[in-house]
């Protein structure tokens, strides 16, 4: 998933210390397969991977049920998002390189408008048709879950929790990358606390949110994968209307949600509305959110305000 996943488990006595050590290797189990068999763009045995390649093909692609649905749940958020969270933007991702360049593989440069228009045309839900247990692919299209791979993941985990009974590990937290799901009650009896980083310090939070047990938490922001030209600063959450860098006025929005998927969805999606359509978006999905804007103000939903503490420990 090119980030880093943390998981936190809290047993109570030495037998769910065991369990916990045995739940750990089958989470990671369950993280390696969502990768590697199902969502990846890049591992050449994925099930995205393998559509990717057959873009254009009339042929018969079989889908798998769960990458179908996912499909779905993409697509519905598109239309709400008019555009603006898409799946189908892998032709621009792998224009713009943005990954790589963040990952010190390759020095960022900006692709010509030629090409960005060409790779634009390659995206929208539309090219993407879902029939009879297939998937088409337009020519020259690519799927990419960036932006939703943490957040799925994280249902996942939360699945598998359920379904070992309650009785395996009291709690836990688990990070993958920029979200979050915690879950059970903390030993000690104090709530989840998860920090927002501030923007415009490495290191630094705007404050920090109580999350009810069950919740996920997910942060898109400018200030992690991004180069600098012309003196402006190219982040790797792209608007689909223009073919690049989102430009919104938001550094970075963090989404609340029971649903993983949503928040993850949701944070890109508000990310690139900006301010106005992104505050509608979230409260149509009965989301909280917390944005930071380009000037360092913060605003959030009533929700939010209600779960937020800033540095010095005071609420809203
Ligand atoms: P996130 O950090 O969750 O906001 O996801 C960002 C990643 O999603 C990027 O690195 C791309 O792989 C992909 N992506 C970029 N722009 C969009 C977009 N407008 N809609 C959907 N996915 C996107
Ligand atoms: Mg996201």
């Amino acid at each position: 998933m090119g980030t880093v996943v943390s998981l936190t488990i809290y047993p109570k006595d030495e037998q769910e210390a065991q369990e916990a050590k045995a739940l750990e290797q089958r989470i990671l189990e369950e993280l390696w397969h969502l990768e590697r068999d199902c969502l990846s763009r890049k591992a050449d045995s994925s099930e995205v991977y393998n559509i990717n390649q057959h873009a254009g093909d009339l042929g018969e692609m079989p889908v798998s049920e769960e990458l179908g649905k996912i499909l779905e749940e993409c697509r519905q958020m598109t239309e709400d998002s008019d555009g603006a969270f898409d799946v189908s933007i892998g032709a621009l991702v792998t224009l713009w390189k943005i990954d790589e360049v963040a990952a010190g593989e390759i020095q960022g440069s900006v692709p010509s408008r030629a090409a960005v228009e060409n790779a634009r045309s390659c995206v929208g839900m539309d090219g993407v048709i879902l029939e009879n247990g297939c998937i088409r692919l337009k020519e020259g299209m690519m799927l990419d879950f960036g932006s939703v791979g943490k957040g799925i993941a994280l249902d996942h985990v939360e699945k598998m929790l359920r379904d070992g009974g309650d009785t395996a590990v009291p709690a836990g937290v688990f990070a993958l990358g920029g979200s979050i799901y915690v879950y059970g009650n903390k030993p000690d009896g104090t709530p989840w606390r998860v920090a927002v980083k501030d923007p415009f310090s490495s290191g630094g939070n705007v404050g920090v949110l109580e999350v009810p047990a069950g919740f996920k938490v997910s942060t898109s922001g400018d200030y992690e994968r991004f180069f600098e030209a012309d003196g402006r600063r190219y982040s790797h959450i792209l608007d689909p209307a223009t073919g690049y860098p989102a430009d919104s006025g938001l550094c970075s929005v963090t989404i609340l949600s029971e649903s993983g998927f949503l928040s993850d969805a949701l944070s890109t999606a508000c990310y690139v509305l900006g301010k106005e359509k992104g505050s509608a978006l979230a409260e149509k999905y009965h989301a909280e959110y917390l944005f930071v804007d380009e000037n360092g103000e913060i605003f959030m939903s009533n929700g939010m305000k209600s779960r937020y503490f800033s540095e010095n420990g005071v609420g809203n």
